[in-house]
């Protein structure tokens, strides 16, 4: 994969999930366009949304937000608006600028797109204590 395809993922994934949200589902193309664009990826990210790993908490009353994806040995940390991931391919390889986007974050924008999460209300008391917990979790 070459560095300006970089750009491209990002876009059309975001065409795609424009065209999904007002759709309320992912056609047939365009699973078949996401899988000719991030093969494996996307067969990771399809996996963890058909199996509900996609969780939004929301902290009140700060209204803060945090995504997670649950994975198989540990939970993933999303910050959707810088794109930022806490998995190892996101470190070595997004940073690397090898890949843009990891399945985690593909998964989330699909997710928020079509509402394919589970959603959880926490107090700001616990932000705290889980951003902890979850940045650990990364060392
Ligand atoms: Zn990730």
């Amino acid at each position: 994969m070459t560095n300006n395809e970089d750009t491209n993922e990002i876009e059309v994934l975001n065409a795609i999930c424009k065209t999904a949200k007002q759709e309320g589902k992912l056609s047939g193309k365009n699973l078949t366009a996401l899988y000719e664009l991030f093969g494996q990826r996307f067969t990771k990210a399809l996996e963890a949304l058909k199996e509900n790993r996609v969780k939004k908490y929301a902290f009140k009353p700060s209204n803060r937000t945090v995504w997670i994806v649950v994975g198989r040995e540990r939970d993933y940390l999303i910050m959707p608006e810088a794109e930022f991931c806490t998995c190892d391919d996101f470190y070595f390889r997004v940073l690397d600028r090898e890949i843009h986007l990891c399945y985690h974050l593909i998964a989330q924008k699909i997710a928020r797109n079509l509402g394919w999460f589970e959603s959880f209300e926490e107090n700001d008391e616990l932000y705290a204590s889980l951003m902890d917990e979850w940045k650990k979790s990364t060392a």
